[in-house]
C-alpha cells in the first residue's frame, strides 16, 4: 500500500495569501478559529461568507473534488488491485512518530444512492458485506485488517471505554458487547480506534509519552457532557498520562456558520459554559430528551447489523409550541451569547453554535497546550458532495470514519 502526501493548502475561506509553510504552526489554528468567529459575527445580516455559497454550489453540482484545507492534509490510498482513494489527515500530526489516523470521505467504498460510496452507517440501505468492504478499504491505509478495527457504539453520551486486544474487530466483523460508548481508549499497537461520523466532532488524542491514543465522538450532546475533559481524564486514570503530554486534533465537522440550532440546544450551553450571569438562569431547565435540532443517530444499538430506519433530520418542531422562553436576552444585548461559542441566529429564536470553539475550550481547560491543539477548517455541510452531512442532506446520507491507531514500532525509541 502506498501513501502519497498531497499537500493542499487553497485558501477556504478567502483570507490572507498564506500558503503551505504555516500549515505545521498550531498557534495559527487557534487564530484561524477566532477568526472565523468574527468574520461571522461581521457577516451577519449582509449576504453569504465564500464558504456558504461553495456550499450551496457543491450541495447542487454534488462535486466529487475534494474539499480545500490549511489544516488537513489529502493522502491517496492504494489498494492491492490499483484503487486509489483519498483521506483526510492532520497536517500538525505529521511529525508525531508512533501513531496513524484518517478521516475518510465519501470517496472510494462500494455503498450506493445518497449513502455513496464510503459509507460507514448502518442503513437499512446498506448491506452489512458493503460496510464491511468499505472498513476493508480503509483498514489498508493502517497495513491491517476490519478484525483489528474497535468500533465506539454512539448514542451522544460523555462515555469512554477502555479497549484492548480482547475488543479488536467488535463493530466490524462480530458484534460489539457494549453499548453507549462516544470514546475509545486504548494503549494497544495495532489495534484501530473508530468512531463515525456526519456533522459530529471526531476529537483525536495522542500521548506519546504513555503511548496511548483516544478516540471521542462529540456532537452538541457529548460537547455539553465535555466527552473531550472526559477522555483527558480517563487518558490520566487509566494510564497515567499527563494532559501536557497530550495532543488532540479535532476533525471535520460542521461549522459555525453552517451551525443552525434553536433554543433548547443554545440553553444548554449557556448552562455549560454559561457567562455573565446568563447560566444561572437556566440550571434545572435544560436538555430534554427529543428534542435535539441536528444530530446523528447511532445505528442500531445492541446488534451492529441490524436494520434501522430513516431517522428525519426535522425533529426541531416538536412541543416547540408549548415552550416559552423569556430569558434569553433581548435582540439588542449582542450576537455573542457565549463569545466565540454561541451567537444569535439570522432568524428568531435560532443561534448558530461553533462546535470547534466549544470543543478547543473544553480541551483547553482539560489541560491541553495550546499548541498541541489542532482545530479542523473543513466543514462537514458545506462539503456535501466529498462529505457525508446530516444537516446539509436532512438525515439522508452516510457516515464518515475516524481511525487511530497506534504504530507497533516506534521509529523514535531507540534514539
Ligand atoms: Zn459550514
Amino acid at each position: 500500500m502506498n501513501i502519497n502526501n498531497i499537500n493542499i493548502f487553497h485558501d477556504v475561506t478567502g483570507g490572507t495569501e498564506n500558503k503551505g509553510k504555516e500549515s505545521q504552526n498550531m498557534d495559527r489554528n487557534q487564530n484561524q478559529s477566532q477568526n472565523q468567529g468574527k468574520n461571522r459575527n461581521q457577516n451577519q445580516g449582509k449576504n453569504r461568507n465564500q464558504g456558504q455559497s461553495r456550499n450551496q454550489s457543491q450541495s447542487q453540482n454534488q462535486s466529487q473534488s475534494l474539499p480545500a484545507s490549511r489544516v488537513m492534509l489529502q493522502k491517496q490510498v492504494e489498494l492491492p488491485d490499483g484503487a486509489v482513494f483519498p483521506v483526510l489527515t492532520f497536517a500538525s500530526w505529521e511529525g508525531l512518530s508512533g501513531v496513524r489516523h484518517c478521516f475518510s470521505t465519501r470517496t472510494g467504498g462500494v455503498s450506493e444512492g445518497y449513502l455513496a460510496s464510503l459509507n460507514f452507517r448502518r442503513d437499512s440501505y446498506d448491506t452489512p458485506e458493503n460496510i464491511l468492504e468499505n472498513y476493508r478499504r480503509v483498514a489498508a491505509f493502517f497495513d491491517t485488517t476490519p478484525d483489528r478495527i474497535v468500533c465506539a457504539q454512539q448514542t451522544h453520551t460523555s462515555n469512554v471505554r477502555f479497549v484492548t486486544q480482547e475488543d479488536a474487530g467488535k463493530g466490524t466483523v462480530r458484534d460489539r458487547d457494549y453499548r453507549d460508548v462516544d470514546g475509545l481508549i486504548t494503549d494497544v499497537p495495532g489495534l484501530v480506534l473508530f468512531t463515525s461520523h456526519a456533522d459530529c466532532c471526531p476529537i483525536y488524542f495522542y500521548d506519546p509519552v504513555r503511548r496511548v491514543i483516544a478516540l471521542s465522538h462529540s456532537g452538541w450532546k457529548g460537547t455539553v457532557a465535555r466527552i473531550g475533559a472526559v477522555t483527558v481524564r480517563k487518558m490520566q486514570e487509566a494510564c497515567g498520562c499527563d494532559p501536557a503530554d497530550i495532543y488532540a486534533a479535532i476533525g471535520p465537522s460542521i461549522c459555525a456558520d453552517c451551525y443552525e440550532v434553536s433554543e433548547d440546544v443554545a440553553e444548554a450551553f449557556l448552562t455549560c459554559f454559561g457567562t455573565q450571569g446568563l447560566s444561572s438562569q437556566f440550571k434545572g431547565n435544560s436538555s430534554r430528551e427529543g428534542s435535539e435540532t441536528s444530530e446523528e443517530y447511532e445505528d442500531s444499538v445492541t446488534n451492529p447489523f441490524s436494520v434501522t430506519k430513516e431517522e428525519p433530520a426535522a425533529s426541531n418542531d416538536n412541543g416547540k409550541a408549548e415552550r416559552v422562553r423569556k430569558d434569553l436576552p433581548a435582540a439588542d444585548e449582542g450576537n455573542d451569547l457565549i463569545p466565540r461559542i454561541l451567537t444569535r441566529g439570522r432568524r428568531p429564536g435560532k443561534y448558530q453554535l461553533n462546535l470547534w470553539e466549544a470543543n478547543a475550550r473544553i480541551l483547553r481547560e482539560a489541560g491541553i497546550r495550546p499548541d498541541h491543539l489542532t482545530v479542523t477548517d473543513l466543514c462537514t455541510c458545506e462539503n456535501a458532495g466529498t462529505l457525508f452531512s446530516h444537516r446539509a442532506t436532512n438525515g439522508r446520507r452516510g457516515n464518515q470514519g475516524a481511525f487511530l491507531m497506534l504504530e507497533k514500532d516506534r521509529p523514535d525509541r531507540m534514539q
